[in-house]
């Protein structure tokens, strides 16, 4: 085996990747090092390329935080797995483990919380360096192509669903129905929501229906709101916008029931307007949810283990990175695209 991994890192924003081959980097103590099988493509990745987030990565760093791989090697210390397990580095790459919001299960907003493919070195890469505490187990009979996409999508649309508190029988809308809006149709359907699914796109759409939707809004053709509250009678219990746009947003408050909640994921850059007295009179909760804990993760894997959740994936190699960038930006790709590191050519 040569010590050199191919990457593909940002080097500046707003520009593309830049594809360097580094050495493989060795696990510090309390380190692993995973060779990556499988990473989707999320559009995270795309605003953390663009820098679009106040809160901005060094430059270089590789993006990617659906790595999917095999521990090969472990540094000083490290019990919480063994070589050979299959694990996945995801966004969450640590918290510092005994703050107050680390002893609540609240990790995702510890102030040390690092980052994957942000903060760290991700997995747009044939190795990574991983925190063995915080890293998916990947249950067996799922395949590292199949698990990518939950590790971040998954658990977000899943974590996200909950936070609505939207009882099995009610309706949640699911606006935007990108990588991660396809498994929320899936895990709300399975968690016995009713679900009406948003997007301005209707081929998005038309999936969403095959996945089980029972209703559908086009957001470009009709008054979205409006269509909601008579799909759902009233409007949605629960509203879960991942649409990576803000009118989404704006709509999305409207179509809360009084005494909804509606959980924003996005994560587009800038402000939207929030209708004061709507809010205040119909007892609206507007809540932000940031993908989940290591126990939603565990839930989130669960259902696909089970078989009740199952990501779109089209597999690409590394090497064609920035044309599915440009293809995430244009709203052109259909679900969700992992990069396949174990095909002959990467
Ligand atoms: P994606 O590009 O795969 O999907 C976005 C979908 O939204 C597409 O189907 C698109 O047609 C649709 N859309 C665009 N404008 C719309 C509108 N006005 N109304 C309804 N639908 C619209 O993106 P993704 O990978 O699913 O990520 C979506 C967003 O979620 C991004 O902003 C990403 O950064 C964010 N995200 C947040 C978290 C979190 O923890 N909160 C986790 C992962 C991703
Ligand atoms: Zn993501
Ligand atoms: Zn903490």
């Amino acid at each position: 085996m040569t010590n050199k991994m191919q990457t593909a890192q940002v080097e500046e924003f707003g520009q593309p990747l830049v594809f360097n081959e580094l050495d493989i980097p060795t696990p510090g103590p309390g380190q692993i090092l995973v060779k990556t099988e499988a990473c989707g493509v999320c559009h995270t990745d795309l605003h953390a390329r663009n820098g679009d987030w106040p809160l901005k990565p060094a430059l270089p760093f590789t993006p990617g935080h659906e790595g999917i791989g095999i521990v090969t090697e472990l540094g000083a210390g490290v019990t919480a797995v063994k070589k050979g397990d299959r694990v996945g580095v995801p966004w969450l790459y640590s918290a510092c483990g005994h703050c107050e919001f680390c002893l609540a299960a609240q990790e995702t907003v510890c102030a040390d919380a690092e980052f994957g493919g942000y903060t760290r070195n991700g997995g747009f890469a044939e190795y990574i360096i991983a925190n063995p505490n915080y890293v998916a187990h990947i249950p067996k009979g799922l395949s590292a192509l199949d698990a990518a996409p939950l590790i971040c999508a998954g658990i977000t649309t899943y974590k996200g669903l909950k936070e609505t508190q939207a009882k099995p029988g009610q309706w949640v809308v699911i606006s935007g129905i990108g990588g991660l809006g396809h498994l929320g149709v899936q895990y709300a359907k399975a968690m016995g929501l009713h679900v009406c699914a948003v997007d301005i796109d209707d081929a998005k759409l038309k999936h969403a229906t095959l996945l089980g939707a029972d209703a559908v809004v086009n957001a470009k053709h009709e008054d979205a709101a409006a269509a909601v509250i008579n799909a759902t009678n009233g409007g949605a219990h629960g509203v879960l916008i991942t649409a990576p746009s803000l009118p989404a947003f704006e709509q999305g408050v409207a179509m809360t029931r009084k005494h909804g909640t509606c959980v924003l994921v996005g994560i587009p850059p800038g402000k939207f307007p929030t209708p004061l007295f709507d809010v205040v009179a119909n007892c609206i909760t507007i809540r932000g949810s940031f993908v989940g804990t290591r126990s939603d993760m565990a839930e989130a894997l669960a259902f696909a283990a089970d078989g009740k959740v199952k990501a779109d994936i089209e597999l690409q190699p590394l090497s064609a990175i920035n044309e599915v960038f440009d293809r995430l930006a244009n709203g052109e790709v259909p679900s969700r695209v992992v990069i396949d590191f174990t095909a002959t050519s990467i």
